[in-house]
């Protein structure tokens, strides 16, 4: 039996990627899913398992670079709205992966609760956000994290708790295939000055990105505290392109692309970036985004 038998309202093959990533770019999926409810996730992922099929999960892109090759085997996207709640119940917060970090953020400020504000402006879900411990100004999602379900590549659903869970710089412990939902602990404030704060925050963080209209992504991560950005300028890289993909003009750290570009752009800028930044300071950059 195919593994997608059954599916077939759901599944669809040969899935162009790049529409659903921030930098617009990349190959087909194999095949592409956006399961209606959790069960039908649950048993698309165990036929993948038995199948030895290669699943992945799609967020909102905002951290994904697809190579034009594209990717074989299931890309899953948590498109529908079951999996994109957010609810408030005295001082936890609760959000499915699925959804958008902002609404989270906008949801916990209108009541009055603090500790997910420090992220506003990081695009993306709270899935990704939690995957790769999204981080602004020291303060990362990891902080005020309570505990997580989740759905393991063999299609076992898991909650994890607070003392199980490791957050370090741009890096989670929950690494499972999908994080379904997420608890949080947050603190009670004034609605107003929680409103007033996190309007700051982001026009301070929105001014260190590129314009909302720019194809981008944020490359590399901050090497002990330093900032890839200031040390990509450094090493004298400012204005730096490849083919259709080039550096910023607003912070040396995102690579913004041309309608022209591909992805084996991008990759070759980031190798001359990281290539140049070692040679001239000795320091080694890693990415921050995924590539696949
Ligand atoms: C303009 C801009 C500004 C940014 N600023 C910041 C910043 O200040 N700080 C920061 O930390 N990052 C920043 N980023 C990077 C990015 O926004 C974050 O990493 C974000 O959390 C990614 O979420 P996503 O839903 O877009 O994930 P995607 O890009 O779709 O996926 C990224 C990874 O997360 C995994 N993933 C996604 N959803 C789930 C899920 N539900 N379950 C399991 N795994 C999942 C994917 O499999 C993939 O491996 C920025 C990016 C851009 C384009």
């Amino acid at each position: 039996m195919a593994f997608q038998t059954g599916f077939e309202h759901i599944v669809r093959e040969g899935e162009l990627l790049a529409p659903y990533t921030w930098l617009r770019l990349g190959g087909e999926a194999q095949y592409f899913a956006e399961p209606t409810n959790v069960n039908e996730l649950a048993e698309l992922v165990r036929r993948c398992h038995q199948d030895d099929m290669p699943v992945r999960l799609l967020g909102a892109g905002s951290n994904l670079l697809v190579r034009d090759e594209g990717v074989s085997g299931l890309v899953i996207h948590l498109s529908v709205a079951q999996f994109s709640e957010v609810s408030v119940k005295d001082e936890v917060l609760t959000a499915g992966g699925g959804a958008k970090l902002s609404h989270a953020i906008s949801t916990a400020v209108r009541e009055g609760l603090a500790g997910l504000e420090p992220l506003v402006g990081i695009p993306g879900t709270v899935g990704g956000a939690l995957h790769g411990n999204a981080s602004s100004h020291g303060n990362d999602i990891g902080q005020c994290t309570q505990g997580a379900t989740v759905l393991t590549h063999s299609g076992e659903m898991v909650s994890r708790s607070r003392d199980e869970l490791v957050f370090a710089y741009r890096e989670s412990s929950l690494d499972e295939l999908v994080i379904l939902t997420a608890q949080f602990q947050l603190e009670p404030e004034d609605p107003q000055e929680l409103t007033k704060r996190m309007q700051k925050l982001w026009i301070v963080n929105k001014a260190a990105q590129p314009l909302r209209d720019q194809n981008t992504a944020m490359v590399f991560k901050d090497p002990g505290g330093i900032s890839a950005a200031s040390l990509i300028e450094q090493a004298g890289l400012k204005g730096a392109s490849a083919g259709s993909a080039e550096l910023s003009d607003r912070n040396a750290n995102f690579i913004v692309t041309r309608p022209d570009a591909t992805s084996s752009d991008v990759l070759k800028l980031i190798d001359q970036l990281r290539e140049t930044v070692l040679e001239r300071l000795g320091v080694e950059l890693e990415t921050a985004i995924d590539i696949w």
